[in-house]
C-alpha cells in the first residue's frame, strides 16, 4: 500500500503501531505535491521543510511517549487561516505579502495535537467563489474528470477548492477549509470527499481572514466521515479570542459515527426538489434516503417554506458583510500598498484596492456596500435580515418532528473550468443547498454518495439541529457505509 492511501484513522493507526514513521508519511505526501501540484494548483505555498521539522519533532515526541491526536499526520491548511511566519493570502493580490506574526486558533490547536502542516491550500479571493478560479494565485483543477471526455479540466468546485483537490488526490490525510454559504460542502461534493460545516460557533474564528462573519465556519475536510470527525474534535471548542466561539463542551464525534440511525426521524424538504434538476441526483437522493430506511430510520416529508429566499438573501447578507470586512485592506496596514509621488491618502486607498482586489470581490464590495447605503438599506439589508430569521424559523419548526435533514449537496456535478465563468448568477446557484445551513447556523456535512453518468462523483448533505454534529456524523456515516463509495480520482498521488 501506498502511504499516501492512508486514510487519516488508517495512518494514526499505522504511526502509532509504528509501520510507518511521521516523516516517511510526510515525505510521501510532499513527493506527491512536487508531482501533482505544477498541474492541480491546489498549494499556493508548499512549507517542505517545515513539514519535514516538524515531522521529525512528532516522531521524537512519539518515541518519547507523547502522543496527541494527530500525532504526526500531514495536514493541508487553507489559505485563509494565518500560520506564523508561513504566508497567508487568502488567494489575493492585496495579501500577496503578508506573513502573520500570530497562528489562527484552529490550526493551533492543530499543531498542539501533534498535527504536521505541508503547506497552504487554494482558494477563491478571500473565499469568495464557487469554482477556486477567482484565486489570484490561478485556478484550481479537479483531480476527476469525465469518463468519455477526460481531456476537458473541471472545477474542484470553492471556495475551498485547494483544500478538497490536495485531499482527493491523496496530497494530504486531510485539510482546514472554511464555508460560508457552502465552501466546505460544494468542494467536498466535486471532490468525492467529506467534509463538514460545524454550528456556528463551534470553531473559533479568531485568525481566519473575515469575509462574512455571522456566516464563515472554519471545518474539516478528509476522505472518510470518520476522518472530518476526528479531525474535527482536535478544531473545535470554545476560545475566549472569538467572542461568537461557543462554550460547549466537544464530544467526542468519531464516536458518534458508529451510533447507527435507528429511531431517527429524517426530514425531506419538499421546497430542494428544484425543476429541472438533474435526474441522476434526484435518483441519489431517493437511493440514500432508502439506505436510511433500511438502517432503521424514517423519512418524513417536510416544509422549508422561505427556503427559496435563501440564495438572494445569502447574497445580500454576505456581501454587506463582506464590503465591511474588507475595508481593512487600505494600503496602510497590511500587505500591499500602490502608491504615486503626490498621492494623498484617498488615492492611496484607491490605487491599492483597484489593484489588490479580483473582479468577484470588487463585485461583492460594490453590492455590499450598495444594500448597506442609506437609501437602500431598508429595501435589501434589513429586509435579508428579516427573511433570514424566517429562514431560521423554518428549521426550528421542523426540528421539533425531525432529528436532521437530508438533501443533496450540490445541484450538478463538477463543470468544466471555463464554463459557467461568465454568469456570476449560474455560478451562485452552486450554493442553493448549501447557503441556508449559514443563515441558520446549522451544521452541514458533504458525503460521497455515488457517481453520475460521466463518472463524477455526486454527494449528499446530512443538516443537522444547532450542536448537534454528533446526530449528523451519524446519519453520514450511514450513508457513507451504504454507498461503499471507492471510486479514485485519475490524478492522485501513488497512482
Ligand atoms: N460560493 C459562495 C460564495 O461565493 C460561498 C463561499 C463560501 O462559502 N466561502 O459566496
Amino acid at each position: 500500500m501506498h502511504p499516501t492511501d492512508f486514510t487519516l484513522r488508517g495512518a494514526i493507526d499505522a504511526l502509532s503501531e509504528g509501520t510507518i514513521s511521521s516523516v516517511e508519511l510526510t515525505q510521501a505526501h510532499l513527493d506527491g505535491i512536487a508531482k501533482l501540484n505544477p498541474r492541480l494548483n491546489a498549494f499556493i505555498t508548499v512549507t517542505a521543510e517545515k513539514a519535514l521539522a516538524q515531522a521529525k519533532a512528532s516522531d521524537e515526541r512519539r518515541a518519547a511517549g507523547q502522543v496527541g491526536a494527530l500525532e504526526g499526520i500531514p495536514l493541508a491548511i487553507k489559505d485563509l487561516f494565518c500560520t506564523a511566519g508561513t504566508r497567508t493570502t487568502a488567494g489575493s493580490r492585496i495579501l500577496d505579502s503578508f506573513v502573520p506574526p500570530y497562528e489562527s486558533t484552529v490550526s493551533q490547536k492543530l499543531l498542539n495535537d501533534g498535527a504536521v502542516f505541508l503547506g497552504k491550500a487554494n482558494l477563491d479571493e478571500f473565499a469568495m467563489g464557487s469554482s477556486n478560479t477567482t484565486s489570484a494565485s490561478g485556478p484550481v483543477e479537479n483531480p476527476w474528470s469525465r469518463a468519455n471526455d477526460p481531456d476537458t479540466r473541471l472545477v474542484p468546485g470553492g471556495s475551498s477548492g485547494g483544500s478538497a483537490a490536495a485531499v482527493a488526490a491523496r496530497l494530504a490525510l486531510g485539510a482546514t477549509a472554511t464555508d460560508t454559504g457552502g465552501s466546505i460542502r460544494q468542494p467536498a461534493a466535486f471532490c468525492g470527499i467529506a467534509g463538514i460545516k460545524p454550528t456556528y460557533g463551534r470553531c473559533s474564528r479568531f485568525g481566519i481572514v473575515a469575509f462574512a462573519s455571522s456566516l464563515d465556519q472554519a471545518g474539516p475536510v478528509a476522505r472518510t466521515v470518520e476522518d472530518c470527525a476526528i479531525l474535527l474534535k482536535s478544531m473545535a471548542g470554545f476560545d475566549p479570542k472569538d467572542s461568537t466561539s461557543a462554550d460547549m463542551p466537544v464530544p467526542d464525534f468519531a464516536k458518534a459515527c458508529e451510533r447507527g440511525v435507528k429511531g431517527l426521524r429524517i426530514g425531506v424538504p419538499k421546497e430542494y426538489r428544484l425543476d429541472g434538476m438533474a435526474p441522476e441526483i434526484v435518483a441519489l437522493w431517493e437511493q440514500g434516503l432508502q439506505w436510511l430506511r433500511d438502517a432503521g430510520a424514517e423519512t418524513v416529508e417536510i416544509s422549508l417554506p422561505h427556503a427559496k429566499y435563501a440564495l438572494p438573501t445569502y447574497y445580500i447578507v454576505a456581501p454587506a458583510e463582506a464590503s465591511s470586512n474588507l475595508a481593512r485592506y487600505d494600503g496602510v496596514r497590511f500587505g500591499m500598498r500602490v502608491t504615486e509621488p503626490g498621492s494623498d491618502l484617498r488615492d492611496l486607498y484607491e490605487r491599492t484596492r483597484a489593484a489588490g482586489f479580483g473582479a468577484e470581490v470588487r463585485r461583492r464590495i460594490m453590492i455590499g456596500t450598495y444594500v448597506l447605503s442609506a437609501g437602500y438599506y431598508d429595501a435589501y439589508y434589513l429586509k435579508a435580515q428579516k427573511v433570514r430569521a424566517l429562514i431560521r424559523r423554518d428549521f426550528e419548526q421542523a426540528y421539533a418532528d425531525v432529528d436532521a435533514i437530508v438533501t443533496p449537496a450540490t445541484p450538478s456535478a463538477a463543470f468544466g473550468m471555463d464554463e459557467k465563468q461568465d454568469d456570476p448568477v449560474a455560478m451562485y446557484l452552486n450554493d442553493i443547498f448549501t447557503v441556508t445551513a449559514n443563515l441558520a447556523g446549522l451544521p452541514g456535512l458533504a458525503v460521497p454518495a455515488g457517481l453520475d453518468g460521466q463518472g463524477l462523483p455526486l454527494g449528499l448533505q446530512v443538516i443537522g439541529r444547532a450542536f448537534d454534529e454528533e446526530t449528523v456524523f451519524a446519519v453520514g456515516r450511514t450513508l457513507e457505509r451504504a454507498a461503499g463509495f471507492d471510486a479514485l480520482p485519475r490524478l492522485r498521488a501513488g497512482a
